[in-house]
């Protein structure tokens, strides 16, 4: 078994709309590439807001998006190496989604094997790539239960305002009933932070809440995302913090995390190699 040869594949996900995910997908995914490592994010939501913000803006004219590729395994074709996907200036690939991917969720329902379509659909992609991130759509319906199930490991991201209360319990509940039935591998990376303001009170005290209520249990990363009108911007142009605001605090930021995620792949890897031995 040669475990250097395979993609850490890093589900981006909460079914709370505007906490940061596709954001977070574009930023780490760039962040990642920069570090020299070879990477592919995909979109699974027909939202496309992905597509949209890496400079696809009309994604609903594109030739080939994750909906075609999962039809392919739907209908036992074979897909081609490189079929589907879309090339980034700052280094990192895209699979790209359109509003078709909604039609596919709703055909995924009476399909044999149907939690593992999207994992099947990435198999081949898996051997070209360092890491692939899976941006979530906001639901816990089945794109994101094929997410889960393509998955190494979650990464949650949650918006500093709001007191996630109930929505974070229904997802790791979500997360530990996929891993107990169709994937025991499925780890949590971490809690993200996402549009943090530590200039307020209230702020601070919700990154406190959710440090103590999970972080015996689950990870949450040290680093935080900050709000900056910066980073909405962003989603406009086609390009990533980094290069849209390369000094400013978002930036810094992400780059933090991507160290953070980058630290904590090769401690795992380096154990499992150890347990190899
Ligand atoms: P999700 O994918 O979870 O719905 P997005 O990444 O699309 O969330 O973010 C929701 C909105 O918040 C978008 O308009 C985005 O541009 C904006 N946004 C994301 N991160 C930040 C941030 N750190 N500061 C301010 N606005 C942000
Ligand atoms: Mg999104």
């Amino acid at each position: 078994m040669n475990l250097a040869q395979k993609a850490t594949v890093i589900a981006i996900t909460n079914q709370k709309g505007g906490t940061g995910k596709t954001t977070t997908c574009e930023n780490l995914g760039i962040g990642l590439a920069m570090e020299g490592k070879k990477v592919c994010v995909v979109d699974v939501d027909p939202q496309s807001s992905l597509t949209i913000s890496m400079g696809w803006p009309r994604p609903d004219e594109l030739d080939v998006t994750l909906s075609d590729l999962m039809k392919k395994v739907l209908e036992d074709k074979p897909i081609q190496p490189g079929e589907g996907i879309l090339h980034h200036a700052e280094g990192v690939d895209l699979i790209p989604s359109s509003i078709e991917l909604a039609g596919m969720e709703v055909s995924l329902v009476n399909a044999m094997s149907r939690e593992k379509v999207l994992k099947q659909a990435l198999d081949g992609v898996k051997r070209s790539y360092d890491f692939i991130l899976l941006d979530c759509t906001p639901s816990l319906g089945m794109l994101t239960i094929n997410a889960l199930a393509a998955a190494d490991s979650a990464l949650i991201p949650v918006q500093a305002q709001y007191l996630p209360a109930k929505g974070l319990e229904q997802l790791l509940q979500t997360i530990n009933r996929v891993r107990r039935q169709i994937n025991p591998r499925l780890r949590i990376e971490g809690i993200l932070m996402t549009m943090t303001d530590s200039r307020t009170n209230y702020g601070k005290e919700i990154d406190t809440l959710i440090r103590q209520a999970y972080g015996g249990k689950i990870k949450v990363f040290e680093q935080g995302i900050p709000r900056s009108v910066r980073a909405a911007e962003t989603s406009a142009e086609g390009k990533s913090i980094f290069a849209h605001d390369p000094k400013g605090k978002v930036a810094e930021a992400y780059r933090a995390l991507t160290k953070e995620v980058m630290h904590n792949s090769e401690k795992r890897r380096k154990h499992q190699l150890d347990q190899l031995r």
